[in-house]
């Protein structure tokens, strides 16, 4: 039986330096770092994602905005709004949550994000320099999940990784930071044949696949360490038990709160892997520091700039 890997203390680190670094800073300067989300429609997830993030800007006394949009709103003026912000002397991270609606070309609006404050990681520039090893902002997700290798000392160097999805959100990052530590980086998608097999020969197993508990133990190698990114949504206790078991807590939460959140592995898999990420508490909350992070970091370099 292995070790349930908590991302939400490694978070707490994290944000706890964050604090004093933004603290020091504002001794030195008078400034603080400023964060801008732009939701677009009425997405409840998006919704709940951006609050969150804006309370936690708020604990550590990061200037936090959330510009909102209808649903139906006009390229042309999100656009308008992101070159605003670009020029804006107080605004020092930028992020647009997606998923956004269709009528609107994601890449398109990310791409007008000056890559400087692009605190998502996800321009092109950003996305090119992760992959010519550059320094850069890099996406948040991918970057907690390494800084949770990291600090509980889990060796990455000649392993053989296996990532599980290929968004450029999470899985092609991933794979690229999990290479450019010298691990041997395998991709699977929805067309990998063989998946389990594949899986199966990961020393760490990263699954960002957005699949209710598809990962069950005769996908994982004994001993593995495997971190689970998804996150998804049940709102029935018949679904629940079928796909995840019986669990008290996640019962409850869908008695009280109407759903309750699941990974991509299944929980029986602690049984075979060294280490396994909890949903929630595992990547989740790592996400949102590696955020925060960003959003420092692109505050400092803008300070360098501005002195
Ligand atoms: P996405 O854009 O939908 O990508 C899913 C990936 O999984 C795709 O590359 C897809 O392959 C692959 N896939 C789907 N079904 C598969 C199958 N049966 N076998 C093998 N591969 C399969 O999702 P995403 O944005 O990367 O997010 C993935 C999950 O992570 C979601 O649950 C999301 O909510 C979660 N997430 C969590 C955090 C966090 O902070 N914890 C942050 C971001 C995302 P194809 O490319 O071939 O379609």
């Amino acid at each position: 039986m292995g070790e349930w890997l908590r991302g939400d203390v490694v978070a707490n680190e994290i944000k706890e330096k964050i604090g004093i670094e933004v603290d020091e800073l504002y001794r030195r300067t008078g400034r603080v770092p400023g964060l801008v989300g732009i939701l677009i429609g009425e997405n409840p997830s998006s919704k709940i994602y951006l609050n969150i993030k804006s309370r936690e800007c708020e604990k550590l006394k990061i200037r936090s905005e959330i510009k909102k949009f209808p649903a139906d709103v006009e390229e042309s003026e999100v656009i308008k709004e992101i070159k605003r912000l670009n020029e804006d002397e107080n605004v020092d991270g930028i992020l647009v949550q997606l998923p956004i609606p269709n009528h609107l070309d994601s890449l398109k609006i990310i791409e007008l994000i000056s890559p400087a404050k692009d605190v998502d990681g996800f321009h092109p520039e950003n996305l090119g320099n992760l992959l010519l090893g550059r320094e850069g902002l890099r996406a948040c997700t991918p970057s907690g999940v390494m800084e949770l290798l990291k600090r509980n000392s889990i060796p990455i160097r000649g392993k053989r990784a296996v990532v599980v999805g290929r968004s450029f959100i999470v899985g092609k990052p991933m794979g690229i930071m999990l290479l450019n530590e010298d691990a041997t980086v395998t991709y699977c998608h929805s067309k990998t044949e063989n998946l389990p097999e594949v899986t199966s020969s990961a020393d760490i197993l990263i699954v960002a696949m957005g699949k209710p508990s598809f990962i069950k133990e005769n996908f994982v190698k004994e001993g593995a360490v495997v971190v689970d990114v998804g996150v998804n949504s049940i709102t029935s206790k018949e679904e629940l038990l079928t796909l995840y078991g019986e669990d008290l807590k996640k019962m409850k939460d869908i008695d009280e709160k109407g759903s309750t959140l699941v990974g991509d592995v299944h929980p029986e898999v602690i049984n075979r892997a060294s280490y396994l990420t909890p949903v929630p508490g595992g990547v989740g909350p790592l996400t949102v520091a590696l955020l925060l992070s960003n959003t420092l970091k692109a505050f400092k370099m803008r300070m360098e700039i501005l002195e």
